[in-house]
């Protein structure tokens, strides 16, 4: 039981990110499996790592709906659900990373006494919110184009934010400089940190509880720790004996940044996105400069699932965010209305079971839906007309 590395296997500690033997990323892995068993009976943090002093808001456990086969364009004859990760305290699933983190700094074993997190917004909202709980201080650094919502909501909670002028790379190339002994790097990536891989693997324990195995599990992917978390959860809970097969992995991109897709579909490994990113989803448009391993760390976990990979066009996922908060009653922001899709985009056929993780809410995103109001006199004729 503990931290070790994905590579060699060797016992390791946080808050070093990977192996300094072989370069392996270190991530938290249970082999109690009372506890792995407790995890997929109500319990999904029964195998997280034991801290003294757990910093939490109530993250996780996440309901999951299903969402009827009427909406989708193509004829969808397997079931799919939304597993509702926009219900997190802070609106996205970044909020399981980030409690592990910072119950990692209130913990005495860590010497960090501050972050400092590179983000396409969610991950700066969350880390902000949980870094204010335990009074830590925390600069955030996003790339200038990021939604003026997520920015405001990361600073309504203290973050010091500053707009840098270039992509999420260079976002984090920034804060790995700056990270320290003291200063903890909390961005979401698997090569910043142990914690937030090794806290997206309660995802999986909650599916298995909530609806047994899918056939497919549906992911937006950035550089794709959450993917990657998801799987080995599933993966140790095969390997204990707990589920009989692990699900298989659908990795969602968008056409105008998609370097693990791409690397899917050639059959190569992933190299960074060096061309013009030409995708106005932000959430998920990390084009990987300076980690590419990051990103082939992925894809080894799609190619292991037996799953695939799929590029959409912005014109389908934002048609798709608006079909499912007016036709499903659900509010994700477009990144993840792109997981719906991808499930779409692959036709699911009649037997299967397909989960979709909604990662974040809408109301993070700015400039979106018509909310123009219409007039109305003391005539109440004007609602039934717009009714029925
Ligand atoms: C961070 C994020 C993702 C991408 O997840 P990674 O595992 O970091 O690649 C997807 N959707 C939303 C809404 C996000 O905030
Ligand atoms: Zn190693």
């Amino acid at each position: 039981m503990g931290y070790r590395c994905l590579s060699c296997g060797a016992a390791r500690r946080p808050p070093s990110a990977t192996c300094p033997d072989c370069g392996g990323y270190i991530e938290y892995a249970e082999s109690d499996l009372k506890a792995l068993r407790r995890a997929v009976e109500g319990d999904p943090f029964a195998a997280l790592p034991p801290i003294h002093h757990r910093v939490s808001m109530g993250e996780g456990e996440t309901p999951i709906v299903p969402i009827d086969p009427g909406v989708f364009d193509r004829p969808i004859t397997g079931s799919v659900y939304a597993k509702l990760e926009s219900l997190n305290p802070t609106l996205s699933f970044k909020d399981r990373g980030s409690a592990l983190l910072l119950s990692a700094i209130v913990d005495e074993s860590t010497e960090a006494e501050a972050v400092v997190v590179a983000s396409t917004g969610n991950t700066a909202t969350s880390v902000a919110a949980y870094a204010a709980r335990i009074q830590c201080p925390c600069a955030v650094l996003v790339p200038e184009s990021t939604s003026d919502r997520k920015l405001r909501h990361a600073a309504v909670h203290g973050g010091e934010v500053f707009a840098v002028d270039g992509s999420f790379s260079d976002c984090f190339r920034m804060a790995q400089q700056i990270s320290d002994r003291r200063v903890i790097n909390a961005t979401a990536v698997y090569s910043a940190n142990p914690y937030v891989a090794s806290a997206n693997r309660t995802v999986a324990f909650e599916i298995v509880d909530q609806l047994g195995v899918p056939d497919w599990v549906s992911v937006p992917v950035g550089a794709g720790p959450l993917l990657g978390g998801v799987f080995r959860g599933f993966l140790e809970l095969s390997e204990a004996g707990i589920i009989e097969r692990v699900p298989r992995m659908l990795a969602v991109q968008m056409e105008g940044c998609q370097p693990i897709v791409r690397a899917l579909k050639a059959n190569d490994p992933v190299e960074a996105w060096t061309e013009e990113i030409l995708t106005g989803i932000g959430a998920i448009a990390d084009p990987l400069i300076g980690y590419g391993e990051d990103g082939e760390h992925t894809r080894e976990a799609v190619l292991r699932s037996g799953g695939d990979g799929v590029a959409l066009t912005d014109e389908e996922v934002l048609d798709w965010a608006e079909r499912l908060a007016r036709e499903a009653g659900i509010y994700a922001e477009p990144a993840s209305a792109a997981a719906i899709a991808g499930l779409e985009a692959i036709a699911i056929d009649s037997s299967e079971v397909g989960v979709a993780l909604v990662t974040g809410h809408g109301l993070n995103e700015s400039g979106d839906g018509k909310a123009a109001p219409k007039p109305i006199d003391t005539n109440s004729e004007a609602v039934y007309e717009v009714l029925l």
